[in-house]
């Protein structure tokens, strides 16, 4: 396994350079190690610092912080899902658990930009859930019920309010919910970095190849140097199963999206100068689209099973292709040569869509799989399986454990025949709206 990604995001790109990147360059010990710097990550070593200020706490990342799926994603913090993954949500009861993890996931992140006066582009736009596809007018009236017993409020809109509202007739109908946050990913997941507190020690460029468990302590092997430490938090997510966690649990799937440069002042106005949006697919496999502050337009309309970890840049290329035509299908008055960037990233499902949040072993514990909603619950998770692996409790600790758990997948090969088979079904079924 070799974790890199590919350095052509726009959203990272817009931040600053990082200087005085620290890199594991001798053997440590420590009373805690977190492995994986993102939202998980990152809010797991801030929560430690507060319980623990006189311990020694390390957190290791295998590239630069924050740069995996954390600063890579489309921004959409969810306060609703419609298909979590290919799980659609038919229970009322499992759907509340999901939604009230969703809410604290959500106040996990306005607690910690509110406390440090971060900048991440914050707009409590709510979202759409669209399609192009009459068909798709049973579904959105089921989930209308859904939202409605749970007091979630929303609106059911035709094609011409669609029009007005995104600047695209391609849309015929749509459920907008008025909860839900658009931001900036990566600006959120640098100012996790930047506000990481004294006490933690940040390793970069710095990769887990192997750990094993001896009495009471966990040692841990990088390249050339090791770590010994007493209580380690895994926080890979899309890599925990390449780390030997929760193996017959959860599976990586890679995803890709590209971002056009900021539309000309004549392009947006020739789109109806709408404001701020973004729309989620109704079908698992539709596109995600979203015009940006800045009038920047994003598109991710592929989730696949990819064989290496890092996508090379002629398959990156070919799926830029695709996500052009996306463009071009809503948009088609825009010029071809519109993309600035196009990226992959790595994000980790289970069988049921229920995300990871464990005690593994004795002072071994790990969260993550939050497949495509991992901003607010990330955050959330790190925060709480900090104060789990202290041994305390918290109300949120009790919400999260009432979730149904992630289920045991089929043994290989069935498992890996069984999601490319789903993957390609459902492509079929959403090629309307890809
Ligand atoms: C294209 C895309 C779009 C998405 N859109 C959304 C969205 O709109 N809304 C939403 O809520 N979620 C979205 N997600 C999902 C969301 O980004 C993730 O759920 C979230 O970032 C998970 O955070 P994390 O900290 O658990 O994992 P990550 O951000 O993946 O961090 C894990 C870290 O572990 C490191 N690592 C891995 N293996 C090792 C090792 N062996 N040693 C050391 N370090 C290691 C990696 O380098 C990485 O930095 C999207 C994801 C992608 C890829």
């Amino acid at each position: 396994m070799n974790v890199v990604n590919d350095n052509s995001c726009s959203w990272i790109n817009d931040l600053d350079k990082r200087s005085s990147i620290k890199t594991l360059d001798k053997d440590k010990s420590c009373d805690w190690l977190i492995v994986g710097a993102g939202y998980t990550g990152l809010s797991a070593a801030r929560k430690l610092s507060e319980l623990h200020p006189g311990q020694k706490i390390i957190i290791v990342d295998a590239q630069l912080a924050g740069e995996g799926a954390s600063g890579r994603n489309s921004g959409y913090l969810v306060d609703t899902t419609l298909n979590d993954g290919f799980t659609s949500n038919k229970e009322l009861t499992n759907y509340k658990k999901k939604t009230d993890i969703y809410r604290l996931g959500i106040d996990a992140i306005k607690k910690f930009i509110k406390e440090h006066q971060v900048d991440c582009e914050w707009n409590e736009s709510g979202k759409y859930f669209a399609s192009s596809n009459q068909k798709d007018r049973k579904k959105l009236e089921n989930f209308s019920k859904t939202l409605l017993k749970l007091n979630f409020e929303h609106d059911i809109l035709e094609k011409n309010d669609l029009g007005k509202r995104l600047g695209t007739n391609f849309y015929n109908l749509a459920l907008y919910t008025k909860g839900g946050v658009l931001l900036h990913p990566g600006k959120l997941v640098r100012s996790m970095v930047d506000m990481l507190p004294d006490n933690v020690e940040l390793l970069e460029n710095s990769q887990l190849n192997e750990w094993s468990k001896n009495n009471k302590t966990i040692l841990c092997k990088f390249n050339n140097h090791k770590i010994t430490t007493k209580k380690v938090i895994f926080c890979t997510n899309g890599f925990l199963k390449s780390l030997g966690i929760k193996n017959n649990y959860n599976f990586p799937l890679t995803l890709t999206a590209s971002m056009t440069r900021s539309l000309t002042d004549t392009e947006f106005k020739s789109i109806g100068e709408p404001k701020e949006w973004g729309v989620l697919p109704i079908r698992p496999m539709g596109a995600t689209i979203r015009m940006t502050k800045n009038k920047r337009i994003l598109i991710r309309n592929t989730a696949e099973v990819h064989n290496s970890f890092k996508m090379s840049k002629l398959d990156l290329s070919k799926r830029s292709l695709n996500q052009i035509l996306g463009i071009k299908k809503r948009f088609p008055a825009l010029p071809d040569d519109i993309i600035e960037s196009s990226w992959s990233g790595i994000v980790s499902r289970t069988r049921n869509s229920s995300q990871i949040f464990d005690k593994i072993d004795d002072n071994i514990f790990a969260a993550g799989c939050y497949n495509g909603s991992g901003i607010g619950v990330g955050t959330l998770f790190g925060e709480q399986i900090a104060i789990k692996a202290s041994n305390k409790k918290s109300n949120e600790i009790n919400i999260i454990e009432g979730r149904n758990k992630p289920t045991r997948l089929p043994p290989q090969p069935f498992l890996d025949i069984g999601i490319k088979a789903r993957l390609i079904f459902e492509r079929f079924r959403s090629q309307s709206d890809i």
